[in-house]
């Protein structure tokens, strides 16, 4: 199972400067609170807290218990087992308030912490800026439902305003419900008609001038896990000439077939923002010859930054393409996008080819994981093959090719054996379908020669389906595959 989660925002309608007070002290005290607890994890022990938060237990009770909050009471609150904390907290703070800003410290120093080793894996290199301990600027408290009621939002009437009511330090500083005015848009019913279930916190959002209260909805859903799938989608990420090739094979189960649906490539828009992202590159590189200063320091940090966020703008569209692809056929039946399982970075001794890998391996890793994601909720299949010489392998007869091109980009792919010209990714596509399908056919066995494929590119039946980005001259490269005598 897994829990896809949303949230909406609905704003608090005009409040009056004391219940703007009454929010703003609820705020303020949850800020020193968490202030607080932040302080006290770096004291204690960052990792201590992060390895203990990571170990959340079965209590007793059944309940899930959380030892790191435990163990963070215990160093400030005084109780009569422990009366004398070492940090004791300096203020009064209701308990539910308490532990909203423990839960929330934790959660900011477990991701301090594993940001900071991504970044020392591959984040130094690639110019992100080093993590530093979490310093929030804005304070949102989780309210729980000990201080927030939700339940005049769920009548589902046609009135201008719903309620939320809140419960708040008044001027006296005594605890006090609250009535807020919200707004209701559609869109939060909608998810409840998808089958999302509203969870009984919110959180108190201010942003400006203005109050929010953040609703979260959540659905469990089945990882599906697809059997016989009717559409397999493979992808092959090349990202440095085409962003991604995606070939779409239909499978015919009673004859144990699949047949060349379309290929499709992913460039097009995206292929003008990685131009400007290496031109961006270059003129990192250039700067850095000239001053010899870090490529994180002044204006090469900020290109570092334009780079990165480029890269992290085209990886999100093209896992968007590929599942507006799977999506659409989902429809139809059921569908698996298979990608190639990464492999780990191996060292290159040329500094600027490193470079050039390692961000294409953080794009691969961006698109499958953004993919994965959106399978969950679009119900379509996600399945990894590893890859095994499908870039070097002639899809046609199986022994060993080479990357050639007239114009220096191997950009074409030649079976000396055969004589098979084909676009290099669009051989890679069709021999990462013959491993997947041949497992699939074969229920994870060895692979085994039972695999026919016919394709062709002239005729295929797209029933209206755009393949526009296939270019049409390389329609003549293709054949009708023979039987796979080995593979
Ligand atoms: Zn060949």
């Amino acid at each position: 199972m897994k829990v896809i989660t949303k949230t909406v925002l609905l704003k608090v309608y005009e409040p009056n400067e004391g219940k703007k007070k009454c929010l703003d002290r609820v705020i303020e005290l949850y800020a020193n609170t968490l202030d607080f607890y932040l302080d006290v994890i770096k004291k204690a022990g960052i990792y201590r807290i992060v390895s203990l938060a990571r170990k959340k237990k079965e209590g007793k009770s059944g309940k899930k218990s959380n030892w790191a909050l435990n163990l963070l009471e215990e160093l400030t609150i005084s109780t009569p087992a422990h009366p004398n904390p070492p940090y004791p907290i300096p203020f009064s703070v209701r308990v539910d308030i308490r532990r909203s800003a423990i839960n929330q410290a934790i959660g900011m120093v477990s991701s301090y912490v594993s940001n900071l080793k991504n970044w020392y894996e591959e984040g130094k290199e690639l110019g992100h800026s080093k993590p530093s301990y979490p310093n929030p600027k804005s304070y949102s408290p989780q309210l729980y439902s000990t201080l927030v009621e939700l339940k005049d939002l769920w009548i589902r009437e046609k009135k201008e305003f719903h309620f939320v009511r809140i419960k708040v330090l008044n001027e006296g500083g005594k605890w006090e419900w609250k009535n807020y005015p919200v707004k209701v848009y559609k869109r939060l019913y909608e998810f409840l008609e998808k089958g999302y279930k509203p969870l009984k916190s919110a959180r108190l959002i201010k942003r400006g001038k203005d109050y929010y209260i953040a609703i979260t909805l959540q659905k469990a859903v089945k990882e599906k896990k697809i059997r016989k799938p009717k559409y397999v989608i493979n992808v092959d990420l090349n990202i440095q000439r085409n962003l991604a090739c995606v070939g779409i094979f239909e499978i015919d189960w009673k004859r144990r077939e699949s047949r060349l649906y379309g290929i499709k490539f992913i460039n097009g828009e995206l292929l003008r923002l990685i131009y400007k992202r290496d031109y961006l590159i270059e003129e990192i590189r250039r700067r850095q010859k000239q001053t010899g200063r870090s490529p994180r320091k002044g204006d090469n940090k900020k290109l570092w930054e334009k780079v990165n966020n480029i890269n992290r703008d085209i990886a999100l569209k093209v896992a968007r393409e590929i599942s507006n692809i799977a999506k659409e056929f989902s429809e139809r039946g059921e569908t698996v996008v298979v990608f190639e399982k990464l492999k780990g970075l191996r060292g290159d001794k040329r500094r600027s080819k490193r470079l050039n890998r390692k961000i294409n391996f953080w794009m691969r890793r961006k698109i499958q994981e953004r993919v994965k994601e959106i399978s969950v909720e679009e119900g379509f299949g996600i399945e990894f093959v590893y890859p095994s010489y499908t870039s070097k392998r002639c899809s046609r007869c199986g022994s060993e090719g080479e990357r050639f091109s007239p114009s220096g980009s191997k950009a074409l792919f030649y079976c000396k054996k055969c004589g098979y010209i084909v676009n290099g990714d669009v051989n890679a596509v069709f021999n990462q379908h013959f491993l997947y399908l041949s497992h699939l056919l074969n229920g994870g066995g060895e692979s085994r020669p039972v695999v026919r494929v016919g394709t062709s590119l002239k005729s295929p039946s797209s029933g209206g389906h755009n393949l526009s980005g296939v270019p049409k001259a390389t329609a003549t490269f293709y054949y009708i595959l023979p039987l796979l005598s080995t593979f």
